[in-house]
């Protein structure tokens, strides 16, 4: 067992601070990594304030790791001391059920075991995420990330990453298809970087005229504004795919209309409210409202090596650890261009 300095939320609405957590003496097939550097991404802010429901405190959050391999366990052949690797949203699940077996571990029937917010497939130890300096993950969980990349960069891959490449993966997002990416934010800027490399033609639908530019320069062949009336009429049955990443509660209904027959909508944004959907924004065009949740392990990895062959990562903003609040406050209000990412040496006091 060691005792590693991290940052916890201790209640729903205290701010984080500074906490040790315990990490397992590593075992035959784990990974003992020291963490290099962690995202923070929306769904953090809302497990820290117990928007979902069900949040454990205290809380480590960070399910966008990526460090270097200090330790392997006997049996570990994948890793060995110094590989670059990252840890996404799970640490472990199953691996026997339907889902495990189809390379979808997310969804384990017996519930995989989420990096923090949750506990180790004993249903009893608590898991707690990258806001930390070190990490022992089973090999299985544990991600290669090309040494090509910018680790910061590279790290929220790990979530915002996957949480994209999958959906248009599994929607067979090709060249010259046109893609729409709703919130431009950090899956939002992700999803822009994705799709034009797949060759989509990319429209960034935002709330913020301020990121017009950004979003020319992450890919995006055109930018419209949501805020505006006129873009849903104008818009109208445009897209062959709409990739919606808004945090908070909105109007599906409206953005429906913009797909083209048979297109399909698709919710990677998570707000904890309800929103109704009319029959109508669904019969009229066979059009599909679809959810994705990140990705498995496999396709993990796929699209980590995808993103070594193309040389992409995140767009970050490198912050301390006492700089989390803050950093939250920021994402709240729309200011991150585009993942604030934690240099984990500052909780070492460096
Ligand atoms: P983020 O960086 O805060 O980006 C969200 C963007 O949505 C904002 O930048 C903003 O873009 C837009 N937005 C925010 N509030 C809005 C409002 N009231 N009305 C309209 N647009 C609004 O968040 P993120 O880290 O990308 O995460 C986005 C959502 O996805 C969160 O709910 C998160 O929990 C969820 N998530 C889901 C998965 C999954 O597996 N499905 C994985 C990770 C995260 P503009 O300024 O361009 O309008
Ligand atoms: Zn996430
Ligand atoms: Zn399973």
């Amino acid at each position: 067992m060691a005792r590693v300095p991290a940052y916890a939320a201790l209640t729903s609405t205290s701010p984080l601070a500074p906490f040790a957590v315990e990490r397992r003496e590593p075992g035959p097939k784990d990974v003992e990594i020291d963490i290099l550097f962690c995202g923070i991404c929306h769904s953090d802010i809302h497990q820290v304030r117990d928007e979902w429901g069900g949040s454990i405190y205290p809380m480590v959050p960070g399910h966008e790791i990526v460090g270097r391999v200090r330790r392997v366990g006997t049996s570990v052949g994948k890793y060995s001391a110094g590989d670059l690797v990252g840890v996404g949203c799970m640490v472990d699940s199953c691996r026997s059920c339907d889902a495990c077996a189809r390379d979808l571990e997310q969804f384990c029937h017996q519930r995989c075991a989420f990096t923090y917010n949750g506990t180790e497939m004993d249903r009893a130890t608590p898991t707690f995420g990258g806001y930390s300096t070190a990490v022992v993950v089973d090999e299985a969980f544990v991600l290669k990330v090309p040494e090509s990349l910018d680790p910061a960069g590279a790290a929220p891959l790990l979530c915002a990453g996957i949480t994209t490449f999958s959906p248009l993966k599994q929607w067979g997002c090709k060249p010259g298809d046109r893609v729409g990416v709703v919130g431009l934010g950090g899956l939002g800027h992700m999803a822009v970087k994705l799709a034009s490399s797949m060759g989509a033609e990319v429209t960034m639908l935002s709330t913020s005229r301020s990121k017009q530019e950004d979003a020319k320069r992450l890919g995006a062949a055109h930018f419209a504004l949501t805020s505006d009336e006129a873009t849903f009429d104008r818009l109208a049955g445009h897209f062959e795919l709409i990739i919606d990443t808004i945090s908070a509660p909105h109007d599906y209904n409206r953005y429906l209309g913009m797909l083209r027959t048979e297109g399909t909508m698709v919710l990677l944004g998570a707000p904890p409210e309800p929103t109704p959907v009319s029959a109508f924004a669904l019969l009229m065009g066979n059009r599909r409202l679809v959810g994705s949740l990140i990705g498995g392990i496999a396709e993990t990895q796929e699209m980590l090596d995808y993103c070594g062959e193309h040389g992409i990562v995140s767009d970050v903003e490198i912050i301390r650890a006492e700089q989390i609040n803050e950093a939250y406050e920021r994402v709240l209000r729309g200011d991150v261009r585009y993942r604030f990412v934690i240099d984990v040496a500052s909780l070492k006091g460096d």
